[in-house]
């Protein structure tokens, strides 16, 4: 497993490192990609020392466990920022297969956070979402979960949308709803994501569009780490289940409505990842317009 793990991180520095410069970005400025590291690291270092603390073993300080869990949890962090950046590559490259990579990466980094929390191994158990489903693999063990609150939401897509794009869904790992209806470029919610078709007859803002909404894709699976917090487990029967209801669910209403990446984290981290940012993995290289 560990084996696995370091050949998938190998695959995606080179993947990184191999990529020339996209197309021109929407809006650039220098600090945006060191903002995005700074928050990414910061916030799961925050929520790994916190959970590292409510899960305390016996015998370890409580300084010991705030500093490991803030230690491991911006390690966490580091490599979701790189599975973000990765997934930027669908748009800078015009390029749905970076989705799987991407989302191996970003489940790799939450795992890390997750297990920091339950003072497990760093890398002692990998959870990834793919569709409605939950995958988990501990110690050679693989366990399927159902997701409710993503199965309900792809269930009712299906029913409005009837269309689903199968060779970009295959490619991204995550559905995607053809919809002509849609009054904005797209729409995601747990599981899947419906982009309007009509976006297809121009790559870029098809990518574009596609790009942003895996990025919500993303976002999803780091915001189930903070469940470990309480640590949420069905029992019996229930297991079949993971829980898929967080608490950021209750705040994005209070985020205001639509697109305001200027005071929307949310949002706003979508867009630098997708159409926003020159090139995130870059970072070191960062041009200025
Ligand atoms: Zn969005």
């Amino acid at each position: 497993m560990k084996r696995c793990l370091v050949v998938l991180l190998m695959l995606a520095t080179q993947v990184a490192a191999q990529s020339p410069y996209g197309a021109k970005p929407v809006i650039t400025y220098r600090n945006q990609p060191l903002e995005a590291v700074a928050v990414n690291v910061v916030s799961n270092a925050l929520v790994g020392s916190i959970g590292s603390l409510l899960h305390k073993p016996k015998g370890m300080s409580a300084g010991r466990a705030l500093l490991r869990g803030a230690a491991r949890g911006a390690a966490g962090g580091a490599m979701i920022y790189l599975g973000k950046a990765l997934s930027s590559q669908i748009y800078h490259e015009r390029n749905i297969w970076y989705g799987w990579g991407s989302r191996a990466v970003v489940s790799l980094g939450a795992s890390m956070v997750e297990n920091t929390i339950l003072h497990k191994p760093l890398l002692g158990r990998y959870g990834i979402d793919v569709g409605p489903m939950f995958v988990t693999i501990e110690r050679g063990h693989v366990r399927l979960q159902v997701m409710p609150l993503a199965a309900a939401f792809t269930v009712s897509e299906l029913l409005a949308r009837k269309s689903i794009n199968w060779e970009a869904s295959g490619q991204l790992g995550t559905l995607i709803f053809n919809s002509g209806s849609l009054p904005y470029e797209g729409l995601y919610n747990k599981g899947s994501f419906t982009v309007s078709p009509g976006y297809q007859v121009c790559s870029q803002a098809w990518h574009g569009s596609v790009a942003h909404e895996h990025l919500h894709a993303l976002q999803f699976r780091e915001s189930l780490v903070i469940n470990q917090w309480a640590r949420v487990q069905p029992k019996g029967f229930w297991r079949v289940f993971k829980v898929d209801f967080t608490p950021f669910d209750l705040l994005y209403p209070l985020l205001g409505d639509g697109i305001q990446q200027s005071t929307n984290w949310y949002e706003r981290e979508a867009q630098l990842f997708s159409t926003g940012m020159n090139n995130p993995t870059r970072l070191l290289n960062t041009r200025v317009p």
